[in-house]
């Protein structure tokens, strides 16, 4: 499959190609047609897969009639509204918007919270055809009165999953609401959750359903490990890995904003040049920190799930998981950043005793054994001791009988790789630049609807089709 044969406009191939990009990926080779036709979709897919072009380009190829050059305001009415749960995956989307519309006349901005509103709103009320928005701020410019969304043709909901972990949806519900209810709906996410399929029922019709990987696999190219150690301990023993010269650069997960500064803080004082990007922190110095890292002047960025959510940093080649998440799909998300585009990655978490239970449900839901490592010097009897004694405190204890199964488990376990559990389990988020045929039945058949008609269809509950792929996928 080659870009030319999607039936996208020569201005856009030829940004495409000023890109570097040879092939399209599976996401857009089986979303860009399906948007085309003005269909609604539910995409299954985490960001590394070429997701944001897979909406872009076919969305900016339907308002391309509606182009005008004229300067008036008038003339640039808001045609696509794309959300996203993060500044920075918002503003990675306007980036790529920016260079696939290169040659072509159509304004695209995006407005995000944490800075001045001012500039924003200035720049809407120039006219602008693309809007990428975080939704609290959007609903802000909303009550500005200074965005008008009566010639919204399409709406983009990016990482839905993240959306409703951060709570945005009642937000992105009050903005529905002020849409024109003719339009396109694309909704995007890594994990299929039962608030997901919901969400998916209430906002999309008709959809068609692509997905790149099976629900809730890994990459295959990632090698994950596990260092089971005292929570006491943890921090010896990742000042002891990042000596390694191996482990050149990591994207180091915490589970709270307190602990991510602190870490880095300890880093630093260990000489190790580190940083931390979270919630906290300025967008300002989130870009620095993150473009710091991204030119390999830091070593170690220390982050938070939601602030690491959607960055894209090529190739990354460790994620070290300091905590484990409490919510399984987070793990998923945390390795997503390593592995990707074919490139291989390590995941590496430090597990105390307590967490334990969390990685039990990790393993469930990844189909994956983790081989365990014990490094020399952390060895981890006593903290199952001191855990089982009750002495810790500040984590949450697990249940006395699957404490000891946890610690039966570790006993029992053998090294052993793990990728080949993933890749025979199913398809394909492994190999994201290599063509998958979608699985026949999935997808609803494709009606050719041009820019300005958007008839009404039956509307099919998103469960039905989403039901399909969990049977697939067990
Ligand atoms: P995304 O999943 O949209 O965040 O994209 C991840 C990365 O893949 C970005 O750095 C894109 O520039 C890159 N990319 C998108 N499409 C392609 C493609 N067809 N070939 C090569 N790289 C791509």
């Amino acid at each position: 499959m080659r870009f030319d044969e999607l039936g996208l406009a020569p201005e856009l191939l030829r940004a495409v190609s000023d890109q570097g990009y040879a092939t399209p990926t599976p996401i857009q080779a089986q979303a860009i047609p399906i948007v085309l036709a003005g269909r609604d979709l539910m995409g299954g897919s985490q960001t590394g897969t070429g997701k944001t072009a897979a909406f872009s380009l076919p969305l900016l190829q339907r308002i391309l009639p509606l182009a005008s050059a004229s300067p008036s305001p008038a003339r640039h009415p808001v045609r696509v509204l794309m959300l996203a749960p993060t500044r920075e995956l918002a503003i990675q989307v306007y980036e790529s918007v920016k260079l696939y519309s290169k040659y072509i006349p159509i304004r695209s901005c995006c407005v995000f919270g944490g800075v001045d509103i001012k500039p924003q709103f200035e720049e809407v009320r120039r006219g602008i055809e693309i809007l990428v928005a975080t939704p609290g701020r959007l609903l802000d410019l909303v009550e500005h009165r200074c965005v008008n969304f009566n010639q919204v043709q399409a709406l983009v909901l990016d990482e839905a999953d993240r959306m409703l972990d951060m709570g945005f949806i009642p937000d992105v519900t009050r903005i529905i609401q002020l849409l024109p209810p003719q339009r396109q709906n694309l909704l995007f996410s890594a994990t299929f959750s039962e608030d997901i399929r919901k969400l998916a029922d209430k906002m999309l019709t008709s959809p068609a359903l692509v997905e790149v990987a099976r629900r809730n696999t890994i990459s295959e190219m990632i090698t994950h490990r596990i260092h089971p150690v005292a929570a006491r301990e943890k921090h010896a023993l990742l000042t002891q890995l990042l000596q390694s010269p191996e482990l050149d650069q990591a994207l180091v997960f915490t589970g709270t904003k307190i602990e991510t500064r602190r870490l880095a803080r300890e880093l630093q004082r260990a000489g190790i040049s580190a940083d931390s990007i979270h919630g906290d922190k300025t967008q300002q110095e989130r870009l620095k920190a993150l473009k710091a890292f991204k030119s390999g002047e830091t070593r170690v960025l220390v982050a938070t799930d939601v602030a690491a959510r959607g960055l894209d940093i090529d190739d990354l080649p460790h994620v070290i998981n300091y905590e484990l998440p409490r919510t399984p799909e987070d793990y998923i998300h945390r390795i997503g950043r390593t592995g990707r585009a074919g490139r291989h990655g390590t995941a590496i978490s430090l597990v105390s005793a307590e967490e334990f239970q969390y990685l039990a449900s990790i393993e469930k839901l990844i189909k994956l054994e983790i081989e365990q490592v014990i490094v020399p010097g952390f060895e981890r009897e006593d903290d199952f001791a001191a855990s089982s004694t009750g002495k810790r405190s500040g984590s949450p204890a697990p249940e006395k009988s699957s404490r000891r199964q946890a610690a039966a488990k570790i006993r029992e376990k053998k090294s052993r790789t793990e990728t080949g559990d993933a890749v025979k389990a199913g398809f394909d988020f492994s190999k994201p630049y290599e063509y998958v045929e979608p699985a026949s039945g999935l997808l609803a058949p494709a009606v050719d609807v041009s820019p300005k008609e958007h008839p009404p269809r039956a509307r099919r509950p998103v469960a039905v089709l989403l039901g399909g792929i969990g049977k697939i996928s067990d």
